[in-house]
């Protein structure tokens, strides 16, 4: 198998391919040794994964990253002194 790049890896349970240990993390659910588990398709999409162009399972899309740091950036604004 081609060595994923990056910060990208496959799950060794259920062969999904995330793009970071992020999503990766998120997708692993339950406790360990008790019902440690991976999300299905489905959950992941309802925890607001979402998959990327080259079909590697991601946190959240751009569009939603763009928002955040909008709303970051608009917090900070209305913090400061005005
Ligand atoms: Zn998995």
């Amino acid at each position: 198998m081609k060595p994923l790049r990056g910060n990208r890896n496959q799950c060794t349970a259920c062969n999904e391919r995330f793009n970071s240990n992020y999503p990766f993390e998120m997708h692993r659910i339950g406790q360990h040794g008790v019902d440690r588990r991976c999300m299905t398709k489905e959950e992941m999409f309802a925890a607001g994964m979402s998959l990327n162009a080259d079909e590697f399972w991601i946190s959240e899309t751009k569009e939603q990253r763009k928002r955040r740091s909008r709303e970051y950036i608009n917090a900070e604004e209305s913090t400061g002194t005005v």
